[in-house]
């Protein structure tokens, strides 16, 4: 045994298996050509935040459109920073929005796949296999400077302006002789693991960014930490590692990890891996005073994806906003293929924005309001259900109370060719079905400024003697027409802008005063539907009602 390899097995002495034996447990995978490996890796260190779920689709979308797989990685190395059910909440929030895992971990300590485990706290041996054949090649040794050695380190190199880190001259550890290091390991003295960079700054490294283009950075040069003290490997090394043997083809992941793929690079090659693609994904921004910022953790609610859930935004919503921050045609293929289902859109990380799309509620609410306008009654009836089980008791008691009744009113306008773009989230249904329930209807009798309270008693009182419940639409809306002549209106709207002063108004003002006295409201889903299910009595008592406060 020379001494790398004396080395390697005082610091890995309980390590037996190879990283050959590795290869074989995880071999290359069997796919298609162009198939794409993709995975999502988050921390379990906060919520699921809005930019992670964005990542995620993406990845999904990538390995969903070439028929390869998506992973579920958790990247648990750091315990200080991990949050208690830090990862039953990834896992709850990608299901959520539908994001499906083909591999990983799939409950608390529960996974799926051949390429596990999928939770880097279970892999240590894996690593430090690893980490052993780098020994024994002379690519990586311990280093047993202190924390004062190293920040005296520091000092030293801000006193001399030149670059930090634990590199060359500087890196008082690389060049111990084996009895130096035998005698330390011997003593019991803490470690980490370096790696022994071979890169040289002053020399340029490239790689083609499948987002951002082709980028260029000086090459790695210092001794980065693969393994801690505890033995926990670092981000850097974990990363190349399980890319490695999950024979990941393509790394999506946050443009904050642009800056360490010269070292990722450089990683892979030491280790004798192919380096696999790399996307790099701008984060989403939000306007503020006129400037763009990140969307921030601290201070946008809705950057937490539960603000969307607990807001009752339908997932098929949410990713399809997210669909049209990440491509700029996905809202023309919208337009050109309606009703799609949206993992048909021919995704491409190319057309990625560069310097990060804008986050805007509006948006999303328009989306939202178009999606849900093409659900079915019993799809938004279901999902709005289930919202209001968790998030609004009395919303929860009036849809289950009469479902077909609930039903009929999501039914209006719905299933046309040009449904109504009313309702963009769950929460915003009690409102919406308001005037359909005595229990939470709250009558509102102003007019619109060119009608008067007298009118508004002329209309109620011939109405009131000619309602017809049992006539159907067609009917009902002649007698509107019929009513407008003797009245004072006309039933023509082009005659009324023609001649404004020959009327008191046109048919519109005659079935807005109905409208109001029904509804309260001067913007509704047709008139007549509601009428029919509000039900004969109670349209009676309403417009009596109305038409006592007009006489007031
Ligand atoms: N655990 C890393 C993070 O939370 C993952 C980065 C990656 O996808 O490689 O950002």
């Amino acid at each position: 045994m020379n001494e790398n390899q004396q080395l390697a097995e005082l610091l890995f002495g309980n390590i037996d298996k190879t990283p050959e034996d590795y290869e074989k447990i995880y071999p290359a995978r069997n796919l298609k050509e162009g198939a794409r490996v993709t995975r999502f890796a988050p921390s379990p260190t906060g919520f699921l935040h809005i930019g992670g779920l964005f990542a995620a689709m993406i990845a999904r979308l990538n390995a969903s459109t070439t028929d390869g797989a998506f992973i579920l990685r958790i990247e648990d190395t750091d315990k200080k920073r991990e949050i208690t059910d830090g990862v039953t909440e990834i896992i709850k929030g990608l299901n959520a929005f539908g994001i499906e895992i083909d591999e990983g971990v799939i409950a608390f300590n529960e996974e799926k796949g051949e390429y596990g485990p999928y939770q880097q706290s279970h892999r240590k041996e894996i690593y430090q296999s690893f980490a052993k054949r780098l020994v024994e090649q002379g690519l990586a040794y311990p280093c047993f400077c202190t924390e004062d050695e190293l920040n005296e380190l520091r000092e030293k190199q801000e006193e001399l302006n030149v670059n930090k880190g634990y590199y060359g001259e500087y890196a008082k550890c690389r060049n111990l002789t084996f009895e130096q290091q035998k005698e330390k390991l011997e003593a019991g003295l803490p470690y980490v693991l370096r790696l022994r960079s071979m890169g040289d700054e002053n020399k340029r490294i490239s790689f083609d960014d499948l987002i951002k283009g082709k980028i260029e950075m000086p090459e790695n040069n210092i001794d980065v930490v693969l393994l801690k003290t505890d033995g926990i490997p670092t981000y850097h090394f974990a990363h190349a590692v399980d890319d490695h043997l999950m024979r990941t083809t393509h790394v999506i992941r946050g443009d904050e990890w642009i800056a360490s793929v010269p070292l990722h690079i450089q990683l892979f090659k030491t280790c004798g891996f192919k380096v696999p693609k790399y996307a790099h994904i701008a984060p989403i921004m939000k306007e503020e005073n006129g400037g763009k910022r990140k969307l921030s953790k601290r201070k946008d609610p809705e950057a937490a994806v539960s603000y969307y859930i607990e807001q009752g935004y339908p997932k098929e919503s949410v990713i399809e906003y997210l669909l049209t921050l990440a491509n700029s045609n996905f809202e023309d293929w919208r337009k050109a293929n309606k009703t799609a289902p949206q993992s048909e859109f021919p995704f491409n990380l190319k057309k990625m924005s560069t310097s990060g799309a804008l986050f805007d509620l509006i948006k999303l609410n328009d989306v939202s309001k178009n999606v849900i306008s093409l659900m079915t009654a019993q799809e938004v009836y279901s999902k709005a259900l289930e919202w209001a089980k968790e998030y609004d008791e009395e919303l929860y008691a009036l849809l289950s109370k009469d479902e077909a009744f609930a039903k009929g009113i999501f039914s209006i306008d719905r299933g046309t060719a040009k449904p109504r773009k009313d309702i963009a989230k769950w929460s915003e249904i009690k409102e919406y079905v308001e005037y359909f329930y005595s229990e939470l209807y709250k009558p509102c009798y102003e007019l619109p400024e060119n009608l008067t309270k007298q009118n508004a008693v002329e209309i109620l009182e011939q109405y009131i003697k000619e309602y017809d419940y049992s006539e159907d639409k067609d009917a009902w809306f002649n007698r509107m027409k019929n009513m407008c002549e003797p009245l004072g209106y006309t039933p023509n709207v082009k005659e009324y802008k023609a001649n404004p002063e020959a009327y008191k108004g046109h048919v519109g003002d005659v079935s807005t005063v109905i409208r109001i006295a029904v509804t309260s409201r001067r913007n509704t889903p047709d008139l007549h539907s509601i009428m029919q299910l509000i039900g004969k009595d109670e349209v009676v008592k309403r417009l009596n009602n109305a038409l006592d406060f007009y006489k007031n």
